[in-house]
């Protein structure tokens, strides 16, 4: 089927910004076929039109680092830096069933989705199936996988390697042609890791295929501890390790030197930067300006709800600018533009999906979202940008399509009943209010 989208203000993020004040965007099964003017737009019989009403029509958004199954745990500890907060936390995190992870994917996804988010990188301890499990049936693009652990250095809950092979495996087969489910393997960190297993791991995604990811560079106790076990910063120890190339992806990336970022760059590494959850450990302020000039693709992530505790790209878009204009006092220092990029494009390539999802470009998939903002001087380019970034939420976001397929408008999910859900939830857990958080 073909679908005409217009009436609308559209927000490609092509490599050239190109933005259609009256614009319109043909879809074509699960594909984009055209983006452009209203009218140059192809007109057929057989296209059905669909008027967007004036919306602002941008790409799905992609959440490059985020643990969905942590979320039912939403406020369990909100203070301490990485270490204290994730001591703290080790007991219930280190535990949770797998009805309880099922759910927490669940409610991630239900809260990405009607967020803009069309696509998330998922970092899972036990049941890597669950992710793209919940996302496919709700019709979210997912990149899922487990990150290993060494018993010897993070002693809480079940040892996950190499169990977390097979269960990759099995989610890959499970998933296999549903156009929506992609996979990786990954490693927890260089600090919960020990050498050995950081190569095994790399070394077995390698074989398979497929993506790496880790969390790396994260906080200055991680640095001084990887220095005194092995001599080496985090970045460096990886780098010694052969860890990074064009498929690693690291998550944080804070605490990273200039021979860090020259190690990243020539590696062809890229980064997912989590500026609200790095705000609340207390990690630091990732140089993603630096990071960037240096050509490091780096998307933006909003971790886990118990590190943030929302999963709510516009505000890490926001707080991302905030913090590198802070960080060097200096108003310029990134852009409305360069956190919209982030979001979108930047972040898809970041996963390795640069040529799938990030844009409105005749040729991907159709992963879009469309806004009703609205501002008293009317819509033009420079305040549809600013807004997206400086003013608007989840709140705005009236439709979401994945794949060519609509699959939450006006409020309501089409693939799924949210209230059975949300029922579900109430009989299993005892919740009684009526209101919405996500
Ligand atoms: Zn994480």
């Amino acid at each position: 089927m073909k679908t005409l989208l217009k009436n609308a203000f559209v927000v490609t993020v092509n490599e050239t910004f190109a933005c259609y004040p009256d614009g319109a965007v043909l879809v074509d099964g699960p594909r984009i076929s055209y983006v452009g003017p209203a009218a140059q737009a192809p007109h057929h019989a057989d296209i059905v039109v669909r008027d967007m009403r004036g919306a602002v029509i941008m790409p799905g958004m992609v959440n490059t680092h985020t643990h969905g199954g942590l979320c039912l745990h939403r406020g369990a500890c909100d203070e301490g830096d990485l270490f204290e907060w994730a001591a703290a936390l080790a007991p219930t995190t280190s535990n949770i069933p797998p009805q309880g992870l099922k759910d927490g994917c669940t409610l991630a996804i239900l809260e990405m989705v009607r967020g803009g988010i069309t696509t998330a990188c998922d970092c899972a301890r036990h049941g890597t199936a669950l992710f793209s499990e919940v996302a496919s049936k709700i019709g979210m693009r997912s990149l899922s996988g487990a990150m290993a652990n060494s018993p010897a250095l993070r002693k809480a809950g079940v040892p996950n390697w190499p169990a977390m092979i097979g269960e990759t495996e099995e989610a890959m087969a499970a998933r296999d042609g549903d156009g929506l489910s992609s996979f990786y393997l990954g490693a927890h960190s260089p600090y919960n890791c020990t050498p050995d297993l950081l190569v095994d791991v790399k070394r077995a995604a390698n074989e398979r295929g497929l993506p790496f990811v880790i969390h790396a560079a994260e906080n200055f106790k991680e640095t001084e501890m990887v220095l005194e076990r092995y001599g080496r910063r985090p970045i460096q120890h990886l780098a010694h390790l052969d860890i990074l190339d064009s498929s690693t992806v690291l998550a944080h990336c804070v605490q990273v030197d200039d021979a860090d970022m020259e190690s990243i760059a020539s590696s062809g590494a890229t980064v997912a930067h989590n500026p609200v959850s790095n705000g609340k450990l207390a990690s630091g302020i990732a140089p993603v300006t630096e990071m960037r000039r240096r050509c490091i693709p780096v998307g933006l992530g909003t971790d886990s709800n118990i590190s943030n505790n929302a999963l709510n790209l516009f505000q890490e878009m926001k707080v991302a600018v905030l913090l590198q204009r802070l960080a060097a006092q200096n108003g310029y220092a990134m852009s409305a533009r360069d956190a919209i990029v982030m979001a979108t494009r930047e972040g898809a390539a970041a996963l390795g999906m640069g040529d799938v999802t990030g844009s409105l470009e005749a040729g991907k998939r159709a992963d879009l979202v469309a806004l009703d903002l609205y501002h008293p001087l009317g819509l033009t380019e420079e305040r549809v940008i600013s807004d997206i970034v400086f003013a608007a939420g989840p709140q705005h976001v009236r439709m979401v399509m994945i794949d060519g397929r609509t699959v939450f408008e006006d409020g309501r999910f089409t693939r799924v009943d949210e209230a059975a859900i949300r029922e579900e939830w109430n009989m299993r857990y005892g919740a009684q209010s009526a209101g919405s958080t996500i």
